[in-house]
């Protein structure tokens, strides 16, 4: 196999979405795979769409995703006199012709066919212009498009590595535009020549391009360039299998970064997006997919976005991840939500999102999960209230819990738990009369991490004054 030398090439009109990401992903798996190298190139020849903007959430969302490139960004929007160059180069050759064609006359060719029930093709009306008319018409200052000539006959045959043969016939396609009037490149002529000369060997991209390909096949043709090898990767589809869209909820890169994901699910779940490895497991490294990453082996049906197997995944990769690195990602969500400044005592909320993280499937779940140890005025979840706090004598049992606890001199985990022992013994209850109520008064919930863990993270002052709070909202609803 020649050197592997692929692309990605965003056009800079929007986020860094799903499908896009899945794309950059799918070429940098293969380029790493074959040693080869990854280019980024940025189709920004559409000025009234394009954005700096855009161009800054494309490259970070890469860049956060842990994507890189070895050549690039390149921009086309600085090669434009290169594509110039060659469509004037295939007029000389007889390939591709001037069309000065207003857009009055496409209205009628359009409405015409419309008429005849045909598919509203160019006739070819300029295809045939003399020298002379040509030349007349240029010294008139006539606008024109550069148009190719397109084989009338005959097929044109996609060879993709993941669907087959694709076959074309040529009689649908008509004299397409390669040069607008504003001298700005279409897509599919930029394309060609910058694949060719970046010395592109593989195009991986998504299927939505498939019926482009034949036309850029045909622009290789008359421009004698050698092809690449094409490989169309699947549609992405919702879960109903309809189109993608907003109200599927998040599709960018930068919504699921701000929700709370791991870029390393993120990576795990678009690979998911058309591959798996040999092994069948969903669950794989970056190092596992780009050593067994092949082409070949890329499905060729539609993939289903499902953001519960994201969420899914995203629990795994927030369980395994290293402690140090969870808490630095996880600060950032706490200050978000107001639960701290930007000072902070980062051995405090460690330990906290050690204690949380085990349940929690996004850093913004886990900073939701640590609200209580940073501030007192929760609310009592509600069926935790009828189950636990409206049960006779439970402020009897809180108050004796006080003054067990506050008789605790070194408050940590065992201690803790040690006086707690001794009163269920002494008062002869069963440990969830005074456990449940204690979680609920302390953190305002009915799960969480262990209970000692709770009460040394808060401490002592911190623990008997919610307890003693919670005593009279007991009482409080009791009285009522
Ligand atoms: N700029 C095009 C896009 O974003 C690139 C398509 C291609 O890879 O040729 O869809």
């Amino acid at each position: 196999m020649k050197d592997v030398r692929v692309r990605f090439a965003p056009s800079p009109t929007g986020n860094l979405h799903i499908g896009g990401a899945r794309t950059a992903l799918f070429n940098w798996l293969f380029a790493r795979h074959n040693n080869g190298k990854l280019i980024l190139r940025v189709d920004d020849t559409d000025l009234e769409r394009s954005t700096g903007d855009s161009m800054k959430a494309i490259l970070d969302g890469l860049k956060w995703l842990g994507i890189d490139w070895d050549e690039g960004p390149l921009y086309q929007s600085k090669r434009l006199e290169m594509y110039k160059k060659y469509a004037d180069e295939l007029v000389i050759q007889g390939k591709a012709y001037y069309c000065f064609c207003t857009k009055e006359e496409l209205d009628i060719m359009r409405s015409e066919a419309q008429k005849a029930g045909k598919p509203s093709m160019y006739t070819g009306k300029c295809r045939n212009l003399s020298p002379d008319e040509v030349k007349k018409y240029m010294d008139e200052g006539k606008k024109y498009v550069v148009r190719l000539k397109v084989p009338k006959e005959g097929k044109t045959v996609v060879h993709d590595i993941i669907r087959g043969d694709v076959e074309f016939d040529n009689s649908t396609f008509d004299d397409f535009i390669i040069m607008k009037s504003d001298n700005m490149p279409t897509y599919n002529f930029a394309t060609v020549i910058d694949d060719y000369d970046m010395e592109i060997s593989h195009i991986i991209r998504g299927e939505e391009h498939l019926s482009n390909t034949p036309k850029q096949i045909l622009i290789y043709e008359a421009l004698g360039f050698e092809k690449p090898e094409f490989a169309h990767v699947s549609m992405i589809l919702a879960p109903d299998r309809s189109k993608l869209s907003k109200r599927h909820g998040a599709t960018s890169v930068q919504e699921f970064r701000d929700l709370g994901y791991l870029p390393e699910a993120i990576i795990n779940y678009i690979t998911l997006l058309g591959w798996v490895p040999s092994d069948g497991e969903e669950v794989f490294t970056t190092e596992k997919s780009v050593r067994e990453f092949t082409l070949d082996r890329v499905s060729k049906n539609p993939a289903i976005y499902d953001t519960k197997k994201l969420t899914w995944l995203n629990g795994i990769y927030i369980r395994d991840c290293d402690i140090d690195r969870l808490t630095k990602e996880v600060i950032p969500f706490l200050i978000s939500k107001g639960l701290i400044g930007d000072e902070y005592d980062y051995d405090y909320i460690r330990k906290i999102v050690s204690a949380v993280r085990e349940r929690e499937k996004t850093l913004s779940e886990i900073a939701d999960a640590m609200s209580y140890y940073f501030k007192d005025d929760f609310l009592y979840d509600e069926k935790g209230v009828k189950k636990y706090f409206e049960k006779d004598g439970v402020e009897n049992i809180l108050r004796e819990a006080i003054k067990a606890l506050k008789a605790v001199d070194d408050f940590n985990l065992i201690e803790t738990e040690n006086a707690y022992r001794d009163l269920i013994e002494r008062l002869n209850i069963k440990s969830g009369d005074l456990f449940h109520p204690t979680r609920l008064a302390i953190s305002g919930r009915t799960f969480g991490p262990g209970l000692f863990d709770i009460m040394e993270l808060l401490g002592k002052e911190k623990t008997v004054e919610r307890i003693e709070k919670a005593i009279k909202y007991i009482e409080s609803i009791k009285q009522k």
